[in-house]
């Protein structure tokens, strides 16, 4: 006899994770491995960082800050925005996941795009309600149907800026409309995880737009350009009302006391994240400029990781950057079969990545094997 499991819960795919590093060199027998599958900042803790949050290890006995204060006031001067407008979750992820928790159930909707990041689709099924998916236009986020999508049942429309997995971007038109033409009784979540990498100039200042409205929150991260994917800190910016519902579900001790430490001080390194958001543009150039010699298509990235078009040998291609020490997403995985998703990492890596995918590329579809 089974159990009596939900049934939507029963339909749900199981999470799929990806290899571990030591798993790598076991298997293929070499002993450099770089991890260019999951977007974090590969250039690694700004300078001084991890001693500092080495130091309070010692006090980790006692239960975290349950209100997450300390972080919340830090992020509140740097916003220029009131604490009850701030939520702080174990990774942005759990603040999605608690975004549906509160929003949806059997019957209700969400709005997003196809593909996206997983996350928002799993979330909304995980309470029993559906989302709403909209094709990508030319890997961009097509607006315009999105907001033909919601109906009467719609509870969140989920925009990705810069989008994941393919890095494009929202205009700040393509914004306004929204903002202008969804229904206020509809939350607006606009996910920003990769907010700090989009070049400065091609930046959205979202936050400008929390004042006067009430169906909008933006979500952003430690993960990315801050280094603290391990930790599991993000946060959610704006609707007090969603803020409010959040911290009805949100189970007491969401977030690690050595997560709410390094957050705090990983704020007074803004100045360091902009040089890593510089680093990474001009190394996207370098993508670029090998790609365009090899006559290989990509998708131009606002963010630190680049889609990349490997044609239909994928996942031979998948396999032999595996055996040269390169992990990276299979387009295959997120909804983009024939293409890659590359991580930007550091200089040197960047470099000897390129110099083996082309020649990987060239070998594959040259020789016609
Ligand atoms: N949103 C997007 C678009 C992401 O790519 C990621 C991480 N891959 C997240 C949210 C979640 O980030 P975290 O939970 O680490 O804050």
């Amino acid at each position: 006899m089974s159990l009596k499991i939900k049934n939507w819960i029963s339909g749900l795919p199981e999470y799929v994770a990806g290899r571990t590093l030591e798993e790598i060199k076991k298997e293929y027998g070499i002993a450099e491995v770089y991890k260019m599958a999951s977007n974090e900042n590969l250039y690694g803790l700004p300078p001084g960082l991890a001693e500092r949050i080495s130091e309070d290890i010692g006090d980790i006995y006692y239960y975290p800050d349950s209100s997450c204060l300390e972080i919340k006031e830090k992020l509140s001067r740097f916003y220029g925005i009131g604490q009850d407008k701030i939520v702080v979750g174990c990774g942005s992820d759990q603040i999605i996941e608690m975004i549906c928790d509160s929003f949806t159930g059997p019957g209700d909707n969400i709005v997003t795009s196809d593909p996206t990041f997983p996350i928002y689709e799993k979330s909304a099924l995980k309470c029993g309600g559906e989302s709403r998916k909209v094709p990508l236009k030319g890997f961009r986020q097509d607006t315009g149907r999105l907001l033909e999508a919601v109906d009467e049942n719609t509870k969140v429309l989920f925009l990705t800026n810069p989008h994941n997995p393919t890095g494009t971007n929202i205009t700040r038109d393509e914004l306004d409309t929204v903002l202008d033409r969804l229904d206020r009784s509809i939350l607006l979540v606009i996910d920003e995880a990769y907010f700090e990498y989009c070049p400065r100039e091609d930046r959205l200042e979202t936050t400008d737009f929390l004042a006067g409205r009430d169906n909008l929150m933006l979500l952003r991260t430690f993960s990315k350009i801050y280094g603290l994917a391990g930790l599991r800190i993000g946060y959610g910016l704006g609707s007090g009302e969603a803020v409010d519902a959040i911290n009805k579900v949100r189970l007491p001790f969401n977030v690690n006391s050595m997560a709410q430490k390094a957050a705090v001080y990983a704020l007074d390194y803004a100045g360091h994240a902009e040089e890593i958001c510089e680093k990474v543009n001009r190394q996207k150039q370098v993508y670029y400029n090998a790609l365009d010699e090899n006559n290989i298509e990509y998708v131009r990235s606002y963010a630190n990781f680049l889609l990349i078009s490997t044609g239909k040998r994928e996942m031979e291609i998948v396999e032999e950057l595996l055996r040269n020490g390169f992990i990276v997403r299979p387009g295959t995985n997120l909804g983009f079969p024939g293409y890659i998703r590359v991580t930007i990492a550091t200089d040197e890596v960047n470099k000897r990545f390129l110099d083996v995918f082309t020649g990987i590329y060239r070998d594959i579809y040259k020789q016609g094997r």
